[in-house]
Protein backbone atom coordinates (compact mmCIF):
# COMPACT_ATOMS: atom_id res chain seq x y z
CA UNK A 1 0.00 0.00 0.00
CA UNK A 2 0.74 3.25 -0.37
CA UNK A 3 2.54 5.56 2.20
CA UNK A 4 1.48 8.58 3.51
CA UNK A 5 2.88 11.39 5.09
CA UNK A 6 1.78 13.44 7.87
CA UNK A 7 3.62 16.38 9.02
CA UNK A 8 2.73 16.35 13.15
CA UNK A 9 2.49 13.71 15.41
CA UNK A 10 -0.86 14.92 17.60
CA UNK A 11 -3.85 13.37 18.18
CA UNK A 12 -5.04 14.63 14.76
CA UNK A 13 -2.06 12.80 13.07
CA UNK A 14 -3.15 9.66 14.80
CA UNK A 15 -6.49 9.67 14.07
CA UNK A 16 -5.69 10.56 10.61
CA UNK A 17 -3.43 7.70 10.69
CA UNK A 18 -5.97 5.07 12.52
CA UNK A 19 -8.54 6.16 9.34
CA UNK A 20 -5.83 5.35 6.76
CA UNK A 21 -4.62 2.13 8.28
CA UNK A 22 -8.83 1.37 7.63
CA UNK A 23 -8.24 2.15 3.64
CA UNK A 24 -5.05 0.00 3.85
CA UNK A 25 -2.71 2.69 3.47
CA UNK A 26 0.59 2.87 5.80
CA UNK A 27 1.58 5.85 7.42
CA UNK A 28 4.95 8.19 8.40
CA UNK A 29 4.69 11.03 10.95
CA UNK A 30 7.45 13.49 11.04
CA UNK A 31 7.41 15.10 14.84
CA UNK A 32 9.54 16.90 15.87
CA UNK A 33 8.74 16.25 19.83
CA UNK A 34 9.50 13.34 21.40
CA UNK A 35 7.10 10.20 22.14
CA UNK A 36 4.10 11.84 19.60
CA UNK A 37 0.32 10.54 20.34
CA UNK A 38 0.60 9.25 16.48
CA UNK A 39 3.37 7.25 16.55
CA UNK A 40 1.87 4.54 19.00
CA UNK A 41 -0.25 3.87 15.28
CA UNK A 42 1.63 5.07 12.62
CA UNK A 43 3.71 2.24 10.86
CA UNK A 44 7.00 4.94 10.66
CA UNK A 45 8.02 8.29 13.10
CA UNK A 46 10.72 10.00 12.28
CA UNK A 47 12.00 12.80 15.17
CA UNK A 48 13.65 15.86 13.38
CA UNK A 49 13.28 19.18 13.63
CA UNK A 50 11.88 21.36 10.42
CA UNK A 51 15.93 22.49 9.94
CA UNK A 52 17.06 19.00 9.79
CA UNK A 53 17.44 18.93 5.96
CA UNK A 54 18.65 15.32 5.72
CA UNK A 55 15.79 14.40 8.08
CA UNK A 56 13.05 15.79 5.99
CA UNK A 57 14.56 14.45 2.73
CA UNK A 58 14.57 10.82 3.79
CA UNK A 59 11.09 11.25 5.25
CA UNK A 60 9.73 13.14 1.34
CA UNK A 61 11.66 9.93 -0.64
CA UNK A 62 9.68 7.61 1.59
CA UNK A 63 6.27 8.53 1.23
CA UNK A 64 4.10 8.90 -1.99
CA UNK A 65 1.74 11.84 -0.87
CA UNK A 66 2.48 14.68 2.09
CA UNK A 67 -0.40 16.10 4.42
CA UNK A 68 -0.02 17.58 8.16
CA UNK A 69 -2.10 18.41 10.87
CA UNK A 70 -0.94 21.43 11.60
CA UNK A 71 -0.54 25.14 9.97
CA UNK A 72 2.94 26.14 11.30
CA UNK A 73 5.23 23.92 9.11
CA UNK A 74 8.38 26.14 8.30
CA UNK A 75 8.26 27.51 4.45
CA UNK A 76 11.79 26.19 4.17
CA UNK A 77 10.70 22.76 5.15
CA UNK A 78 7.56 23.13 2.78
CA UNK A 79 9.69 24.11 0.27
CA UNK A 80 12.34 20.39 0.41
CA UNK A 81 9.44 18.83 0.88
CA UNK A 82 7.37 19.79 -2.31
CA UNK A 83 10.45 19.06 -4.68
CA UNK A 84 9.93 15.37 -3.46
CA UNK A 85 6.47 14.73 -2.53
CA UNK A 86 2.82 16.21 -3.26
CA UNK A 87 1.49 18.18 -0.39
CA UNK A 88 -2.39 18.18 0.20
CA UNK A 89 -3.64 20.55 0.94
CA UNK A 90 -1.91 22.75 -0.93
CA UNK A 91 0.84 25.81 0.12
CA UNK A 92 -1.34 28.42 -0.77
CA UNK A 93 -3.83 27.40 1.93
CA UNK A 94 -1.00 26.72 4.29
CA UNK A 95 0.25 30.11 3.63
CA UNK A 96 -2.85 31.93 3.83
CA UNK A 97 -4.21 30.50 7.04
CA UNK A 98 -0.98 30.59 8.90
CA UNK A 99 -1.21 34.68 9.12
CA UNK A 100 -4.55 36.18 10.49
CA UNK A 101 -4.23 39.21 8.27
CA UNK A 102 -3.17 36.97 5.53
CA UNK A 103 -6.70 35.17 6.21
CA UNK A 104 -8.91 38.12 7.15
CA UNK A 105 -7.37 40.25 3.33
CA UNK A 106 -8.19 36.59 1.48
CA UNK A 107 -11.47 35.93 3.19
CA UNK A 108 -12.99 39.42 3.02
CA UNK A 109 -11.77 39.47 -0.65
CA UNK A 110 -14.19 36.87 -1.39
CA UNK A 111 -16.79 38.92 -0.29
CA UNK A 112 -17.16 37.04 3.32
CA UNK A 113 -17.52 38.69 6.57
CA UNK A 114 -14.47 39.12 8.92
CA UNK A 115 -14.41 41.04 12.14
CA UNK A 116 -12.91 44.63 11.83
CA UNK A 117 -9.42 44.40 12.46
CA UNK A 118 -6.07 46.42 12.09
CA UNK A 119 -2.01 45.25 11.95
CA UNK A 120 -0.48 45.96 15.52
CA UNK A 121 3.31 46.14 15.81
CA UNK A 122 3.79 48.89 18.89
CA UNK A 123 2.06 50.88 20.84
CA UNK A 124 1.10 53.73 18.01
CA UNK A 125 -0.05 51.49 15.75
CA UNK A 126 -2.53 49.87 18.73
CA UNK A 127 -3.54 53.27 19.33
CA UNK A 128 -4.49 53.83 15.76
CA UNK A 129 -6.11 49.97 15.83
CA UNK A 130 -8.61 50.89 18.84
CA UNK A 131 -9.97 54.25 17.04
CA UNK A 132 -10.22 52.08 13.74
CA UNK A 133 -11.66 48.90 15.61
CA UNK A 134 -13.30 50.50 19.34
CA UNK A 135 -13.52 48.50 22.15
CA UNK A 136 -14.10 45.66 23.51
CA UNK A 137 -12.21 43.94 21.32
CA UNK A 138 -9.65 41.38 21.33
CA UNK A 139 -5.79 41.46 20.38
CA UNK A 140 -4.15 37.89 18.62
CA UNK A 141 -0.54 37.33 17.41
CA UNK A 142 -0.77 36.66 14.12
CA UNK A 143 0.51 34.03 13.85
CA UNK A 144 1.06 30.32 15.81
CA UNK A 145 -2.04 30.80 17.92
CA UNK A 146 -3.97 28.04 18.49
CA UNK A 147 -6.47 26.88 21.82
CA UNK A 148 -6.86 31.00 22.02
CA UNK A 149 -3.40 31.08 23.30
CA UNK A 150 -1.63 34.54 22.34
CA UNK A 151 -4.65 36.52 22.54
CA UNK A 152 -5.25 39.47 25.37
CA UNK A 153 -8.73 41.16 25.55
CA UNK A 154 -9.77 44.58 25.77
CA UNK A 155 -12.97 46.18 27.57
CA UNK A 156 -11.51 49.44 27.19
CA UNK A 157 -8.85 51.19 25.89
CA UNK A 158 -7.01 51.31 29.19
CA UNK A 159 -6.46 47.86 28.35
CA UNK A 160 -3.83 48.81 25.83
CA UNK A 161 -0.24 48.51 27.51
CA UNK A 162 -0.94 45.28 29.02
CA UNK A 163 -2.13 43.30 26.09
CA UNK A 164 0.51 44.58 24.12
CA UNK A 165 2.84 43.25 26.85
CA UNK A 166 0.81 39.89 26.53
CA UNK A 167 1.82 39.69 23.00
CA UNK A 168 5.53 39.73 24.13
CA UNK A 169 6.43 41.89 20.93
CA UNK A 170 5.35 39.61 18.35
CA UNK A 171 3.16 40.92 15.20
CA UNK A 172 -0.52 41.12 16.18
CA UNK A 173 -3.57 41.83 14.80
CA UNK A 174 -6.73 43.44 17.02
CA UNK A 175 -9.92 42.35 16.33
CA UNK A 176 -13.44 43.75 17.05
CA UNK A 177 -15.65 41.71 19.63
CA UNK A 178 -18.34 40.47 17.56
CA UNK A 179 -21.21 39.97 19.59
CA UNK A 180 -22.24 36.42 18.15
CA UNK A 181 -25.43 34.51 19.27
CA UNK A 182 -23.66 31.22 18.67
CA UNK A 183 -20.63 29.23 16.93
CA UNK A 184 -20.59 27.12 14.55
CA UNK A 185 -18.27 25.36 12.14
CA UNK A 186 -18.52 23.41 8.42
CA UNK A 187 -15.64 20.88 8.22
CA UNK A 188 -15.67 20.64 4.15
CA UNK A 189 -14.15 18.48 2.24
CA UNK A 190 -12.64 18.64 -1.47
CA UNK A 191 -11.02 16.38 -3.75
CA UNK A 192 -8.92 16.69 -6.50
CA UNK A 193 -11.27 16.56 -8.99
CA UNK A 194 -13.35 18.99 -7.79
CA UNK A 195 -15.52 17.24 -6.34
CA UNK A 196 -17.05 19.38 -2.53
CA UNK A 197 -18.39 17.34 0.49
CA UNK A 198 -19.43 19.43 3.75
CA UNK A 199 -20.47 17.69 7.05
CA UNK A 200 -23.37 18.99 8.61
CA UNK A 201 -22.28 22.34 10.46
CA UNK A 202 -22.02 21.69 13.99
CA UNK A 203 -22.36 24.06 17.26
CA UNK A 204 -19.24 25.23 19.21
CA UNK A 205 -18.54 26.18 22.94
CA UNK A 206 -15.37 27.22 23.89
CA UNK A 207 -14.22 27.75 27.04
CA UNK A 208 -11.29 29.86 28.34
CA UNK A 209 -10.47 29.40 24.25
CA UNK A 210 -10.67 25.95 24.29
CA UNK A 211 -13.49 24.12 22.60
CA UNK A 212 -15.42 22.54 24.97
CA UNK A 213 -18.57 20.45 23.36
CA UNK A 214 -19.89 20.47 19.83
CA UNK A 215 -23.24 19.96 19.16
CA UNK A 216 -25.20 18.78 15.79
CA UNK A 217 -27.42 19.21 14.41
CA UNK A 218 -26.57 23.05 15.37
CA UNK A 219 -29.26 24.86 16.88
CA UNK A 220 -29.86 27.52 13.86
CA UNK A 221 -32.43 28.37 11.21
CA UNK A 222 -31.84 25.61 8.16
CA UNK A 223 -30.86 28.47 6.14
CA UNK A 224 -28.02 29.40 7.63
CA UNK A 225 -26.87 26.00 8.20
CA UNK A 226 -27.11 26.19 4.22
CA UNK A 227 -25.41 29.97 4.37
CA UNK A 228 -22.50 28.17 5.84
CA UNK A 229 -22.11 25.42 3.89
CA UNK A 230 -22.05 27.27 1.01
CA UNK A 231 -19.34 29.37 2.37
CA UNK A 232 -16.94 26.91 2.97
CA UNK A 233 -17.38 25.31 -0.63
CA UNK A 234 -16.97 28.74 -1.85
CA UNK A 235 -13.45 28.77 -0.02
CA UNK A 236 -12.62 25.24 -0.77
CA UNK A 237 -12.62 26.23 -4.33
CA UNK A 238 -11.07 29.92 -4.19
CA UNK A 239 -7.76 27.81 -3.12
CA UNK A 240 -8.20 25.01 -5.32
CA UNK A 241 -8.13 22.64 -1.98
CA UNK A 242 -7.30 19.08 -1.75
CA UNK A 243 -8.35 17.97 1.67
CA UNK A 244 -10.62 18.79 4.56
CA UNK A 245 -10.94 21.94 6.17
CA UNK A 246 -12.42 23.58 9.16
CA UNK A 247 -13.91 27.27 8.68
CA UNK A 248 -14.77 28.37 12.29
CA UNK A 249 -18.17 31.16 12.02
CA UNK A 250 -19.89 33.57 14.50
CA UNK A 251 -23.64 33.54 13.75
CA UNK A 252 -24.68 37.39 14.59
CA UNK A 253 -28.21 39.21 13.92
CA UNK A 254 -27.10 40.13 9.81
CA UNK A 255 -25.56 37.02 9.21
CA UNK A 256 -22.36 34.80 9.67
CA UNK A 257 -19.09 36.63 10.38
CA UNK A 258 -15.91 34.01 9.58
CA UNK A 259 -13.17 33.91 12.98
CA UNK A 260 -10.90 31.28 10.81
CA UNK A 261 -10.04 28.72 8.90
CA UNK A 262 -7.93 25.78 9.51
CA UNK A 263 -6.52 23.86 6.55
CA UNK A 264 -6.83 20.43 8.36
CA UNK A 265 -9.41 18.20 9.88
CA UNK A 266 -10.61 19.97 13.26
CA UNK A 267 -11.26 19.34 16.63
CA UNK A 268 -15.32 20.46 16.05
CA UNK A 269 -15.50 17.69 13.19
CA UNK A 270 -14.85 14.90 15.93
CA UNK A 271 -18.30 14.15 16.09
CA UNK A 272 -18.16 12.87 12.89
CA UNK A 273 -16.34 9.61 14.19
CA UNK A 274 -19.69 8.44 15.36
CA UNK A 275 -22.11 10.19 13.81
CA UNK A 276 -21.43 9.41 9.95
CA UNK A 277 -20.91 6.50 8.17
CA UNK A 278 -17.13 8.37 6.43
CA UNK A 279 -15.36 10.88 9.21
CA UNK A 280 -13.29 13.62 8.92
CA UNK A 281 -10.70 11.68 9.04
CA UNK A 282 -11.26 9.01 6.07
CA UNK A 283 -12.64 11.83 4.25
CA UNK A 284 -9.23 13.53 4.35
CA UNK A 285 -7.35 10.19 3.28
CA UNK A 286 -9.97 9.87 0.57
CA UNK A 287 -9.27 13.48 -0.91
CA UNK A 288 -5.41 13.33 -0.62
CA UNK A 289 -5.06 9.83 -2.14
CA UNK A 290 -7.21 10.58 -4.78
CA UNK A 291 -10.34 8.65 -3.69
CA UNK A 292 -14.09 9.60 -4.48
CA UNK A 293 -15.21 11.22 -1.43
CA UNK A 294 -17.80 9.01 1.12
CA UNK A 295 -20.71 9.59 2.53
CA UNK A 296 -20.66 11.98 4.91
CA UNK A 297 -24.24 12.34 5.69
CA UNK A 298 -25.32 12.56 9.08
CA UNK A 299 -27.24 9.24 10.69
CA UNK A 300 -27.32 10.71 14.14
CA UNK A 301 -27.78 13.74 16.17
CA UNK A 302 -23.98 13.80 18.25
CA UNK A 303 -22.61 15.57 21.56
CA UNK A 304 -19.01 15.80 21.01
CA UNK A 305 -17.60 16.87 24.30
CA UNK A 306 -13.32 17.31 25.07
CA UNK A 307 -11.34 15.36 27.68
CA UNK A 308 -9.04 18.07 29.09
CA UNK A 309 -6.65 17.63 31.46
CA UNK A 310 -8.77 16.29 35.12
CA UNK A 311 -10.99 15.30 32.69
CA UNK A 312 -9.63 12.17 32.51
CA UNK A 313 -10.79 10.87 36.03
CA UNK A 314 -14.57 10.71 34.26
CA UNK A 315 -13.02 7.93 31.98
CA UNK A 316 -13.92 4.92 33.85
CA UNK A 317 -17.56 6.46 34.90
CA UNK A 318 -17.91 7.25 31.00
CA UNK A 319 -16.95 3.79 29.87
CA UNK A 320 -19.79 2.24 31.53
CA UNK A 321 -22.30 4.35 29.26
CA UNK A 322 -23.99 2.95 26.76
CA UNK A 323 -24.33 5.41 23.49
CA UNK A 324 -20.97 6.94 24.61
CA UNK A 325 -18.08 6.71 22.42
CA UNK A 326 -14.78 7.24 23.98
CA UNK A 327 -11.70 8.54 22.03
CA UNK A 328 -8.48 8.88 23.98
CA UNK A 329 -5.33 9.92 22.70
CA UNK A 330 -2.67 7.88 25.06
CA UNK A 331 -1.05 10.39 26.06
CA UNK A 332 0.88 9.64 29.08
CA UNK A 333 1.22 12.68 31.10
CA UNK A 334 -2.09 14.91 32.42
CA UNK A 335 -1.74 18.44 31.89
CA UNK A 336 -4.34 21.46 32.88
CA UNK A 337 -5.63 22.56 29.41
CA UNK A 338 -4.35 19.60 27.37
CA UNK A 339 -6.29 17.99 25.11
CA UNK A 340 -6.54 14.11 26.35
CA UNK A 341 -9.46 12.53 24.12
CA UNK A 342 -13.26 13.33 23.68
CA UNK A 343 -16.01 11.66 23.60
CA UNK A 344 -19.03 11.23 21.41
CA UNK A 345 -22.49 11.12 22.93
CA UNK A 346 -24.87 9.55 20.31
CA UNK A 347 -28.52 9.78 19.85
CA UNK A 348 -31.08 9.02 16.95
CA UNK A 349 -31.86 12.15 15.13
CA UNK A 350 -34.73 13.99 16.14
CA UNK A 351 -37.69 14.30 14.36
CA UNK A 352 -39.08 17.54 13.49
P1 LIG B 1 -8.17 27.45 17.66
O1 LIG B 1 -7.26 27.60 16.47
O2 LIG B 1 -7.72 26.42 18.65
O3 LIG B 1 -9.62 27.35 17.27
P2 LIG B 1 -7.34 30.16 18.28
O4 LIG B 1 -6.29 30.27 19.30
O5 LIG B 1 -6.98 30.36 16.86
O6 LIG B 1 -8.12 28.79 18.48
P3 LIG B 1 -9.68 31.85 17.98
O7 LIG B 1 -10.48 30.86 17.23
O8 LIG B 1 -9.21 33.07 17.28
O9 LIG B 1 -8.43 31.19 18.73
O10 LIG B 1 -10.47 32.31 19.28
C1 LIG B 1 -10.91 31.37 20.24
C2 LIG B 1 -12.32 31.71 20.67
O11 LIG B 1 -12.33 33.04 21.25
C3 LIG B 1 -13.31 31.77 19.53
O12 LIG B 1 -13.79 30.49 19.17
C4 LIG B 1 -14.37 32.67 20.16
O13 LIG B 1 -15.13 31.98 21.12
C5 LIG B 1 -13.52 33.71 20.87
N1 LIG B 1 -13.21 34.82 19.93
C6 LIG B 1 -12.13 34.91 19.14
N2 LIG B 1 -12.16 36.02 18.38
C7 LIG B 1 -13.31 36.65 18.69
C8 LIG B 1 -13.94 37.87 18.25
N3 LIG B 1 -13.37 38.69 17.34
N4 LIG B 1 -15.14 38.21 18.80
C9 LIG B 1 -15.72 37.40 19.73
N5 LIG B 1 -15.18 36.27 20.19
C10 LIG B 1 -13.99 35.88 19.69
MG1 LIG C 1 -6.93 29.09 15.29
MG1 LIG D 1 -10.45 29.04 16.54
Amino acid sequence: GAVIGILGGGQLGRMLSVAAARLGFRTHIFEPGANPPAGHVAEYVTTASYEDESALRAFGQAVDVITYEFENVPTSALDLLGSLAPIHPGRDALRISQDRITEKEFLSGLGLSVAPFAVVDDADSLAVAIEKVGTPSILKTRRFGYDGKGQARLKSADDATQALADMAGAPAVLEGFIDFSCEISVIAARSPSGEVACFDPGENVHEGGILRKTTVPANVKSSLRMDAVILAGRILNELDYVGVLGVELFVTPSGLVVNEIAPRVHNSGHWTQNGCTVDQFEQHIRAIAGWPLGNGQRHSDVVMENLIGDDMDRVPSLATQAETALHLYGKADVKKGRKMGHVNYVSAIAKG
